[in-house]
């Protein structure tokens, strides 16, 4: 069946059936605005990110359901970012009317499935016909007590830089598509469906060890960049330390410029965060206790926001920062 059978209101039906209702939901799907209630004394944190055919995403190099996945999860990774536990969802969907109901529905398998997992709840969108591209735009709610939730301003000199996981995954996933390779499963798979650090960011906050935070969506550098210029400190990263899955290293072996792409990639949509020297044996054990890998990749300094690489001879060099810019880089 296609979607112009179905119909906008048939769609929004079938969200609403596939949805299923969350707490502190007093109004969901079905009427002109959600309302909701937090928890007592808890801020609201939101989020909102688009995806565009062609620019994010290429339905011939994805499917349905991971597509869905990714869309959620990219969202999650923001709340994530701010150490917030993530509630509501909104999902804003423009597809073109000729579009499969098979492949909506895999889309929304995918995406109810990765809000499921963390609780999250489907609580309104909005939906119209593309004359051609898919648009998803999705909204994100979620909550932190007050005080708790951590910026990208707060790093101070002499706080260790740390991230979660391994880099470069995705974006070497991507490149080797685009050169019309086959990925091996393990890279395809961070590129397709990402996992938002949700646990973690949560926890790093609730017990006050992070100063500053941001998920890597635009490679380690740039968004290490956002940090340091918010913070107003100068960062330096030590290239030895750079947490490498066993893939990339053998697919990026003897490819100086693919290796790169840890430092540079998108879409790792793992944490980076600065903790102060004393609580880092906590984070250790934090990341023993939830099964991450948490790597510390190098320090914060006085200064005004410049990033600096150290390599593996110990020179230090001036970073060019390349991180994606929708704009410049058409
Ligand atoms: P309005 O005309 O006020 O925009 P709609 O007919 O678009 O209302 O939406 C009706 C209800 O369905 C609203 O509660 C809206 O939030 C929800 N809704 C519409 N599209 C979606 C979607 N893609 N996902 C989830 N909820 C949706
Ligand atoms: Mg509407």
């Amino acid at each position: 069946m296609k979607l112009s059978e179905l119909g906008e209101f048939g769609l929004i039906e079938l969200i609403r059936q596939k949805s299923p209702t969350g707490s502190g939901v007093h109004r969901g799907i079905g009427d002109d605005a959600a309302e909701i209630s937090l928890p007592a004394g808890h801020h609201l944190l939101t989020s909102t990110d688009l995806l565009i055919e062609d620019v994010h995403f290429r339905r011939d190099w994805t499917d349905y359901q991971a597509l869905g996945h990714k869309a959620v999860a990219v969202n999650l990774s923001d709340i994530a970012a701010m150490g917030a536990t993530p509630r509501y969802l909104y999902l804003g969907l423009a597809c073109p009317g000729d579009t499969d109901l098979d492949d909506i529905n895999m889309f929304l398998n995918g995406a109810l499935d990765e809000a499921a997992r963390h609780n999250v709840a489907l609580v309104g969108g909005d939906t119209c016909r593309s004359p051609g591209p898919w648009l998803i735009s999705v909204t994100i709610e979620g909550s932190a007590p007050a005080n708790q939730a951590i910026g990208r301003d707060g790093a101070q000199a002499g706080d260790l830089i740390m991230v979660s996981g391994s880099l470069g995954d995705s974006a070497l996933a991507l490149q080797m598509l685009r050169e019309g390779q086959a990925p091996d499963a393990e890279l395809l798979a961070r590129h397709h469906r990402p996992t938002a650090q949700v646990e973690l960011g949560r926890r790093l906050a609730e017990r006050g060890l992070a100063r500053a935070m941001i998920d890597i969506s635009d490679g380690l550098a740039g968004d290490l960049e956002h940090i340091l210029q918010a913070s107003r400190v100068d960062g330096v990263i030590d290239e030895e330390l750079l947490p490498l899955s066993a893939a990339f290293r053998r697919a990026t072996d003897g490819h100086p410029t693919l290796r790169q792409l840890a430092l540079y990639g998108g879409e790792d949509y793992e944490l980076l965060f600065t903790v102060p020297p004393d609580r880092v044996a906590e984070v250790s054990a934090l990341g023993v206790q939830l099964q991450l890998s948490i790597t510390r990749v190098g320090i914060i300094q006085e200064g005004s926001g410049r990033l600096s690489l150290r390599d593996g001879t110990g020179a230090i060099h001036a970073l060019q920062v390349r991180g994606y810019d929708h704009f410049c880089h058409a």
